[in-house]
């Protein structure tokens, strides 16, 4: 990028985050957000009813007893958290599902608007509630931090460099919104094919991810130790999860050092 474009970014990046800035619970970090919920909400539940539609339910009674289980009980957990702290609109637009779907895929997803699947091939590394508390929570803390809603955004405002002024309410709506949507979250029959995140929000996720296990009561302990796990199977498996969420040891020492920094909720 030239001089004279990068500054008009940073201009327009000003001027856009100066009249469209979220605050993402628990971390306080500012974020660019473009999208409305509303918009990220209808996109994402029709992304999900598409895989749903062409995905087969798991048949494991007890493993989809146990996920819906865990998502449930960090799920109430986060809100009776987030109403006693004047949060919950922080909440809004997310409307929480747990899936567990038939495929030796190791890998997991959370689409914007709170629907979590998990393919039955994960649950060889989570193994027990407070590994899966790891992936959930994780997951619940990529929708609850609006990270695809940031991630569009800043796509869009990349996008819109070089067009006019007048141009760019009217460009992020409609069929932008959708595309940009498609490009973070494909999810076609081919499945769960998601854009990683950036280190950035992978970090926060994990950060995020272990005080909402902490507030659900489960060990916090196990989320470094579960990040440990997948490294040490990553050779053995088609891990799409490792593929989008890169473990390595800077990942686990960020994990370790955040809990220890962790605040009394
Ligand atoms: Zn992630």
């Amino acid at each position: 990028m030239g001089k004279h474009l990068k500054t008009i970014a940073a201009i327009l990046t000003i001027t856009l985050a100066a009249v469209s800035c979220g605050v993402v619970s628990f971390t306080g970090r500012r974020q660019l957000l473009l999208f409305s919920d509303s918009e990220i909400t209808s996109l994402s539940n029709q992304s999900y009813s598409e895989f749903m539609s062409s995905a087969k339910v798991s048949t494991d009674a007890a493993a989809v007893k146990m996920l819906k289980e865990t998502g449930t009980r960090m799920v109430s957990a986060l809100e009776s958290y987030m109403n006693s702290h004047n949060m919950s609109s922080s909440l809004s637009g997310l409307s929480w599902e747990f899936q567990l779907v038939e495929s030796e895929q190791v890998n997991a997803f959370c689409l914007p608007s709170g629907k979590i699947v998990f393919y039955e091939g994960i649950l060889k590394y989570a193994d027990t509630p407070d590994y899966i508390a790891v992936v959930m929570g994780h997951e619940m803390a990529h929708a609850i931090a609006r990270h695809g809603n940031e991630r569009m955004s800043q796509q869009s405002a990349l996008n819109l460099i070089g067009i006019a002024a007048s141009e760019v309410i009217g460009a992020r709506k409609g069929s932008t919104a959708q595309s940009l949507f498609d490009i973070g979250f494909g999810l076609g029959t081919q499945a769960g094919i998601i854009l990683p995140y950036s280190r950035k929000h992978e970090y926060e996720a994990d950060k995020i991810g272990m005080y909402i296990m902490d507030l659900a009561g489960y060990d916090i302990n196990a989320a470094p130790a579960f990040w440990e796990k997948m490294n040490q199977g990553k050779s053995s498996d088609s891990n799409d999860f490792l593929s989008t969420h890169p473990s390595d040891s800077k990942r686990i020492k960020a994990l370790q050092e955040a809990i220890r920094t962790k605040p009394a909720f």
